[in-house]
C-alpha cells in the first residue's frame, strides 16, 4: 500500500494529474504499440534539510514498483471497466464525427443525465433527483454506433435553435450539457452521448473584458465620436461589445456553430423591440441586435446558434427549430411558435440589412505579446487556476471562457501562447493560420511539442479556447 506525505513538505508525496469528467489528451499517461508512460511526480522524504535514504528507497523500491504493478499493467486491470472508456469515447466520437452529414449541430441521448451537483462538482446528480432527458417525437433521431449499436435521442438540426420554458425549468443545464459536449464524456457521467459539432463556442457578455482591433461592424457601427468599429479596440469592453467581439471571434478561429444563453447575454445585443425601434430611431442606435443577424448567420456563413431565449418571442420569427423545457422535458414547439409569430405580429422592422458582413482576418503583433517578468526578464508563465493564466507581467482572465474545463488545459493554453510566439507569431500570419501551424503540430507531435520540458500535466484545449487566452491579453495588438 502507498503511504503517501511523511516527513516535512512534500515529503513522500506522489502525485499524478488527476482528471477530470472530460476525456482530454493529456501528458500524464501515453500508451502506446509497446510502452506505457507514465508521468508523476515524487517528493523525495526528507526531514527539514535531512534526505531520509532509508525512505527514499522505501518509495523507489517498495511503493512505486508496487504502484506500477497494479495500476500500469492490463493484467492487473479491470478489462470491463477498461472497454467501457474506449468505448465510450469511440461512440461518442462516432457521433460527432457523423453531425455534420446527418444535417445536425448537437446530440442529446435519452437517457442523458444533464444537471451537475452543483456549480463547483461536475459529477452528475445523484441518482432519482435527476429527470433522465428523453428526445421529444418530432426531434428523435438514431445514431448506429460502433460500439454500443443502436442509440436515439434528440437530434437539434443546424440552423437557428431556441430553447424556450419557463424559468427553472432546464433550459441553461440543457445548453451547458451541450457545451461540454464539444468534449467526450467518462463512463456514468451522465453525459457520455452529449454530443456537440467540435466547434462549438459559448459566446457571452464579459464587460471588462479587453479587445484588440476586432471588426465588430457586422454588430455595431456608428458608436459616439466616430470610433472605428471596423477595428474595434477597448481596455474595458461594455456588455454588447464584449459579446460582438467575442463572436467574431469565434467566427476567426473557425466556429460554426454559437451557444449563447439569455442569463448571460447583453440585453440589448440580443433585442430591439418594435416600441424600442419606434422611440429611438435606427439611426442613433449603434447595435444592430443579434436577432436581425443569427439567420444571416446560418445562409451566408453556414454558422448555426443554438439559443436559450425565455424572455423573447421576437426570436420565434427567425428560428428553425423551437425546443421548449418543460419541467426538464424537451418538447418540439416549432410548429406552435410558427403559429405564434403568424398571429401576434412582432411590429418590429428588420435592421440586420443584406449580408452578414465581414469576418476580418487579423494578424497578431509578436511584440505586444511578452511572457518575460521582472529584472531579470525571466520567461514566466503559469496557470493559477483553471481560469487565471500569469503571463509575464499580465494576467489573462479566463473566467468567462466556459468550455476551457481543467486547469491542466490553461497549462497547455500558456505554453501554447509561448510555443506559438516562439514559432508563428510574426506579424504576417493571421491567427487563423497561427492556430493552423500550432495545431498541425499538436496533431503530429503531442502536447511535448509546445512545453520547454516535459511535463505531466498537460492537457489538450482547443483551439478556441487558445485564441481565447491570446484574445484577453490586455497587451494584444493586431494589424
Ligand atoms: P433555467 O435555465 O430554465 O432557468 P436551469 O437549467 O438553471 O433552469 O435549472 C434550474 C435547476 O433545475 C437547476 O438547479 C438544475 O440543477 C435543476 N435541473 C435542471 N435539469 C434537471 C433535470 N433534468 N433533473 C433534475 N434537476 C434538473
Ligand atoms: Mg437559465
Amino acid at each position: 500500500m502507498v503511504k503517501g506525505r511523511r516527513g516535512t513538505g512534500h515529503s513522500g508525496r506522489l502525485e499524478i494529474d488527476r482528471p477530470s469528467q472530460e476525456i482530454l489528451q493529456r501528458t500524464a499517461i501515453s500508451v502506446d504499440a509497446d510502452r506505457v508512460e507514465a508521468r508523476f511526480v515524487v517528493g523525495l522524504p526528507a526531514r527539514g534539510r535531512r534526505i531520509s535514504g532509508r525512505q527514499a528507497e522505501e518509495i523507489f523500491f517498495g511503493e512505486l514498483s508496487e504502484l506500477i504493478a497494479n495500476t500500469l499493467y492490463f493484467s492487473a486491470l479491470d478489462r470491463e471497466v477498461l472497454e467501457k472508456f474506449v468505448d465510450t469515447a469511440e461512440d461518442a466520437d462516432f457521433i460527432r464525427r457523423s453531425l455534420p452529414g446527418e444535417g445536425l449541430a448537437a446530440f442529446v441521448g435519452n437517457g442523458a443525465i444533464l444537471p451537475r451537483r452543483s456549480g463547483v462538482d461536475d459529477r452528475p446528480l445523484k441518482e432519482g433527483e435527476a429527470v433522465a432527458f428523453q428526445a421529444p417525437p418530432g426531434l428523435e433521431v438514431e445514431f448506429v454506433c460502433p460500439r454500443r449499436g443502436k442509440v436515439t435521442g434528440m437530434g437539434i438540426p443546424a440552423g437557428v435553435t431556441l430553447i424556450v420554458g419557463g424559468g427553472y425549468h432546464g433550459k441553461s443545464t440543457l445548453l451547458d450539457a451541450v457545451e461540454k459536449g464539444v468534449y467526450n464524456h467518462i463512463p456514468g457521467d451522465g453525459r457520455e452521448l452529449v454530443v456537440a459539432d467540435f466547434s462549438g463556442v459559448k459566446i457571452r457578455a464579459e464587460d471588462g473584458r479587453s479587445i484588440s482591433s476586432v471588426d465588430i461592424s457586422p454588430f455595431i457601427r456608428d458608436l459616439p465620436r466616430g470610433i472605428d468599429t471596423t477595428a474595434f479596440s477597448s481596455a474595458d469592453a461594455s456588455g454588447s461589445t464584449s459579446q460582438a467581439a467575442g463572436i467574431m471571434e469565434a467566427l476567426e478561429a473557425g466556429s460554426r456553430l454559437l451557444l449563447m444563453d439569455e442569463d448571460t447575454s447583453a440585453t440589448n445585443f440580443m433585442i430591439r423591440d418594435g416600441r424600442m425601434q419606434a422611440l429611438v430611431a435606427k439611426e442613433k442606435e449603434p447595435i444592430t441586435p443579434f436577432i436581425d443577424k443569427v439567420r444571416q448567420l446560418y445562409r451566408d456563413l453556414g454558422v448555426s446558434t443554438i439559443l436559450v431565449m425565455g424572455g423573447s418571442g421576437d426570436y420565434f420569427d427567425v428560428a428553425d427549430t423551437v425546443i421548449m423545457m418543460d419541467e426538464y422535458v424537451p418538447k418540439d414547439k416549432t410548429a406552435e411558435a410558427r403559429r405564434v409569430a403568424e398571429n401576434f405580429s412582432t411590429r418590429r422592422s428588420f435592421e440586420g440589412g443584406e449580408h452578414f458582413g465581414n469576418v476580418r482576418a487579423r494578424f497578431p503583433r509578436p511584440e505586444s505579446i511578452d511572457p518575460r517578468r521582472g529584472p531579470k526578464k525571466k520567461v514566466k508563465i503559469a496557470a493559477k487556476s483553471r481560469k487565471l493564466i500569469g503571463f509575464g507581467e499580465e494576467w489573462i482572465d479566463l473566467s468567462a471562457v466556459e468550455q476551457l474545463v481543467d486547469i491542466s488545459q490553461t497549462r497547455a493554453v500558456g505554453d501554447i501562447l509561448h510555443y506559438a510566439l516562439g514559432n508563428y507569431i510574426d506579424g504576417e500570419r493571421t491567427l487563423g493560420e497561427i492556430l493552423d501551424l500550432v495545431e498541425a503540430d499538436l496533431d503530429r507531435e503531442g502536447l511535448d511539442a509546445v512545453s520547454v520540458y516535459m511535463k505531466g500535466n498537460l492537457a489538450r484545449p482547443r483551439r478556441f479556447e487558445v485564441a481565447a487566452a491570446l484574445n484577453r491579453l490586455r497587451t494584444l495588438r493586431c494589424g
